[in-house]
């Protein structure tokens, strides 16, 4: 980074490792260095990932430093640029992608989100303040343009990518299948990746069954359901009860947060079908698994269980795109998501509450 420091501004961090430390810190506010694009940062979104961090699961501050301001989905407005960066304007809605390269060769060519060496840096998350902040300095390269007419819904942009990085996994995967064409797919998880998830194979056409742990009515499923899609409870049905109703799946998303349903879904996936999983499972959980069955049924079925994590800028790309498709599709069912609005940084201590039915907080920064 080449910024210089003009001041000071807060930030709402954590101590890395340590459980309930949330507090607010102070960061050196900067100017932008060339290639560089100055931020005044708007809304961000909170997560599981932040829930985790919270409760001191993982997490790492910047070297030398004790604190880690949090935040990775982040809408902003350019405040202003550093020489040498074309295609930003001051005033432009932007967000940013997450993850910074280690010099390993996957990002060497290009592609953090396949980090080899997983030495890489993530705002908010891993050795890089977040967005939790008044501004930000980023390398042009990470910065993503969004249009003006999506301001109120762009906070899902991040979110949003982590699926559409999905479903081009799973496409790129299965080019070695000549005859795919994904009809059927099953959704694990009905929080903001889950239900993304669900809105996206919708588009895209597909039959979606969503299932997640508690029974309708709430408002995940009525998302749901308002996409088209079908929601079932795995309080009340098992997945492998909802499969035996479906024709084969071809497309399975994990997003539970739990490890235990992907072992599930392996048995039911349909022939030349890919499983992604999604989840992050900080949690450790032990299972009996009828191992022999699996495995048979992936190699007789020539089936493929994928990990996806974190997103590339084409995907954050698409995402707007898709954004936009949504609205047209669905107008308005998208903002559904965003249940609960905190008003500036100092509510801060409020990201920690979890009000039943809650499914994505937005920090308004400002
Ligand atoms: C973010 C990803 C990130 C991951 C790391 C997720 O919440 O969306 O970009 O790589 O956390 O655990």
């Amino acid at each position: 980074m080449i910024a210089t420091a003009t001041g000071v501004q807060p930030g709402v961090a954590i101590h890395p490792g340590q459980a309930n430390s949330l507090h607010l810190t102070e960061i050196p506010r900067q100017a932008p260095g060339p290639g560089e694009v100055l931020v005044r940062v708007r809304q961000v979104g909170v997560c599981g990932t932040d829930r985790e961090l919270i409760d001191g699961a993982f997490g790492s501050a910047p070297d030398g430093e004790t604190s880690l301001v949090l935040g990775h989905e982040m809408l902003g407005e350019v405040e202003a640029v550093g020489p040498d960066v074309p295609g930003f304007v001051p005033g432009q809605l932007v967000t940013a992608t997450v993850r910074r390269p280690d010099g390993c060769p996957a990002c060497e060519a290009g592609q953090p989100d396949m980090c080899q060496w997983l030495q890489y840096t993530e705002r908010g998350i891993a050795g890089q303040h977040g967005f939790l902040t008044e501004t930000v300095v980023e390398d042009a390269r990470w910065i993503v343009g969004v249009p003006r007419e999506l301001a109120p819904i762009a906070i899902l942009v991040e979110p949003l990518s982590v699926v559409e990085k999905a479903l081009r996994q799973a496409n790129l995967i299965q080019r070695r299948i000549l005859s795919w064409n994904p009809r059927t797919a099953l959704v694990l998880g009905a929080g903001p990746i889950g239900l993304l998830g669900t809105l996206l194979l919708r588009s895209r056409g597909m039959e979606v069954v969503t299932m997640a742990r508690r029974p309708a009515p709430h408002a995940a499923a009525e998302i749901v359901q308002a996409a088209g899609a079908r929601y079932a409870a795995m309080q009340e049905t098992s997945i492998r009860e909802v499969a035996a109703e479906l024709p084969p799946i071809d497309l399975i998303f994990e997003a539970t947060g739990n490890a235990e349903p992907g072992f599930a879904a392996m048995e039911i996936l349909g022939n030349n079908g890919v499983l992604i999983l999604l989840s992050g499972t900080g949690r450790p959980a032990e299972l009996t698994v009828p191992a022999a069955a699996i495995n048979g049924s992936l190699l007789r079925g020539n089936k493929v269980v994928a990990g996806s994590v974190n997103s590339a800028r084409e995907d954050f790309e698409l995402g707007v795109e898709d954004l936009g498709r949504f609205e047209t599709l669905w107008p308005g069912l998208a903002s559904r998501l965003i249940t609960r609005r905190l008003d500036g940084l100092h509510d801060f201590e409020r990201i920690l509450e979890k009000p039943d039915g809650d499914i994505k907080t937005v920090v308004d920064v400002g």
